[in-house]
């Protein structure tokens, strides 16, 4: 029998991971919020289909950045999900893969705390795992990686993360895990390169990973220093570095449900 669920109260708020895209990653703790939320807050990345779980008489809120709008300041979300849950609001959070990877989440938690509103942290599936699964790559595996690292190619400022020291990180990691790293991809290859990795490193990107819209360009370190894949593929993207990469060709098991890959493909030839 399945574990019986807690409920959701009154006056609190749940943070709850949607995961990458694809609706059947949702917890059951996420689909129960979905089910008894009386307002959604909820993020750009978080996938149209997902939203339709919840109840028709639910309030959707929309605190993310979209065709180019400036994104909802931070402090006014946290004021917002607090107001709310005054309110006497059951108020569901809903962010992107996982709240608490690069999503912000622990500056809402925190927000929530200080204000003495009950919360509940629901996980998601991040895209940096079950992301890269989707196209085919075990994020750790025996033969190539007892290690793994997860990084942000986006400063806080709009940069490349100048608290990351890229010449350690190539030494130490064998694959390296890039959330939000497109735009700066080629300096970061650049940097990596430096640091001592291979210019012949498989690199994958993948876009919009879990959806029917998935896209993956497999390519080497080299050629994303001197290529704007940008080009190529839109955001959201997760970019992977190491020989995690050649497990790909056999472990490949979405394709056939990726809907505009054969279109994709005949756009990366005419390059
Ligand atoms: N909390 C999220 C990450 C938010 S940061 C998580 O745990 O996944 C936003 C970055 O996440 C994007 O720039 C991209 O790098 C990555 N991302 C999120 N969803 C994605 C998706 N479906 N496909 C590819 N990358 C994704």
């Amino acid at each position: 029998m399945l574990p019986k669920l807690p409920e959701f109260k009154s006056g609190t708020v749940w943070l709850v991971g949607a995961g990458p895209g694809d609706a059947g990653l949702l917890t059951r703790l996420a689909e129960r919020a979905l089910l008894s939320a009386e307002v959604v807050v909820y993020d750009a990345l978080v996938n149209e289909e997902i939203l339709q779980g919840c109840q028709d008489s639910a309030e959707l809120i929309y605190a993310g950045k979209r065709g180019g709008k400036p994104s909802a300041r931070q402090s006014d979300i946290s004021i917002t999900l607090i107001e709310l849950a005054r309110r006497g609001k059951r108020v569901l959070r809903l962010k992107g893969g996982d709240p608490f990877v690069f999503g912000r989440g622990g500056e809402e938690a925190l927000a929530l705390a200080k204000a003495g509103i009950e919360f509940r942290i629901v996980p998601g599936v991040t895209a940096g795992i079950g992301g890269l699964a989707y196209a085919g790559i075990p994020v750790t595996h025996r033969d190539t990686n007892n290690l793994v690292t997860f990084v942000t190619g986006h400063g806080s400022s709009g940069e490349v993360p100048d608290g990351v020291n890229w010449s350690g990180l190539a030494q130490f990691s064998p694959v390296i895990v890039l959330y939000m790293a497109l735009k700066h991809l080629p300096q970061i290859a650049d940097k990596l390169i430096a640091g001592g990795r291979s210019l012949a490193e498989p690199v994958a990107l993948v876009a919009n990973a879990s959806t029917a819209g998935q896209q993956v360009v497999v390519t080497s370190l080299g050629q994303c220093r001197d290529q704007i894949m940008s080009d190529l593929i839109s955001p959201p993207v997760i970019i992977v570095i190491g020989e995690v990469v050649n497990f790909r060709p056999d472990l490949d098991w979405f394709k056939t449900e990726v809907a505009s890959l054969t279109n994709f493909k005949a756009k990366l030839s005419m390059v």
